[in-house]
């Protein structure tokens, strides 16, 4: 018998970026594991989408793919991930402004192999790319190489070491500014949303005021079912963005074992977010 799915996962990331799962073996195991919807969220680059969108296409498979992207963006305090969903995967604007990015990232990984090679690390630029699984090259695939190598014991000791910010090794990312980046997604087609707001870096009593600013730059929702967020935490960040007038959304961050305390379709409490945040967010579209 088939069963009504209700369960959706909104962040997820791919070989694309620095997922573990092809595109495609990510759209199969969010189908196995019952998902009624999953978006596909990589770091800064669309080129997943394709083979996600063909495998979401396949007649075995049940499961909704959605376009998404997760955009770094300059902020402070803290760190700014803005998610767009429903965004064209051939948007010219969007997909030009990240192929620039992507150049830049590509010098920084370069000047930031050198930095490590300086401090006497045994690490070269066809390691990392062994590392990566096709896709974009970042720091995650540093971490990976330096692990295989036996430099480091864990992802996490990589980055505290060499990788972090303040570390040896480290180049800060040329990032978009966030008015930039909601009229990139907007302009692509997209709903732009706050992706885990509390690496903005404010208090939750400054929250209020945070998200109704953000508001008022066009932003559409917030992602707050996150399997880092207490229950008291993801319930406060949901009214709190409802009262703003944004949208609440929710996903599990997926990467693989480099990010092993996230599992695909555990958005919060071991359980997906539910199937309604997807209408939530096509309700506020540009075409809506
Ligand atoms: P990059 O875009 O090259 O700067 O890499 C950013 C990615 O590195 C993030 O999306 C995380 O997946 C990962 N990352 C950043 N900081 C840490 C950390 N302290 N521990 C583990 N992974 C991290
Ligand atoms: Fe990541
Ligand atoms: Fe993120
Ligand atoms: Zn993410």
């Amino acid at each position: 018998m088939r069963t009504r799915r209700s369960g959706a996962d909104l962040h997820t990331h791919t070989t694309a970026s620095d997922g573990a799962c092809t595109p495609a073996e990510l759209v199969a195991r969010a189908d196995r594991a019952g998902l009624a919807a999953v978006a596909i969220t990589d770091h800064d680059t669309l080129q997943g989408l394709p083979e996600a969108l063909a495998a979401a296409a396949l007649p075995a498979i049940r499961v909704r793919v959605i376009a998404g992207i997760e955009i770094a963006v300059r902020y402070k305090p803290g760190k700014f991930h803005l998610l767009g969903y429903f965004v064209d995967p051939a948007s010219p604007s969007l997909g030009h402004r990240l192929a620039v990015l992507g150049a830049n990232r590509s010098s920084r990984n370069e000047r930031m192999i050198e930095r490590l090679q300086a401090i006497g690390l045994d690490l070269t630029a066809d390691d990392v790319r062994a590392a990566s699984g096709g896709g974009q090259i970042g720091r995650p695939h540093m971490a990976a190489a330096l692990m295989a190598k036996g430099v480091v014991q864990s992802v996490q000791e990589a980055f505290d070491r060499f990788l972090g910010s303040g570390c040896p090794g480290h180049v800060p990312k040329d990032k978009i500014g966030l008015e930039e980046g909601i009229a990139l997604v907007h302009e692509a087609g997209g709903a732009a949303v706050v992706a885990h707001p509390l690496t903005l870096g404010h208090e939750m009593v400054e929250m209020a005021g945070v998200f109704a600013r953000l508001r008022g730059l066009g932003l559409d929702g917030a992602e707050c079912w996150y399997p880092q967020h207490t229950t008291e935490q993801a319930r406060a960040l949901a009214a709190l963005a409802r009262r703003a007038g944004l949208t609440v959304t929710g996903g599990s961050d997926f990467h693989g074992d480099t990010k092993p305390n996230n599992h695909l379709g555990q958005a919060f409490g071991g359980c997906p977010a539910p199937l309604s945040i997807v209408r939530g967010l096509e309700a506020r579209l540009p075409t809506a």
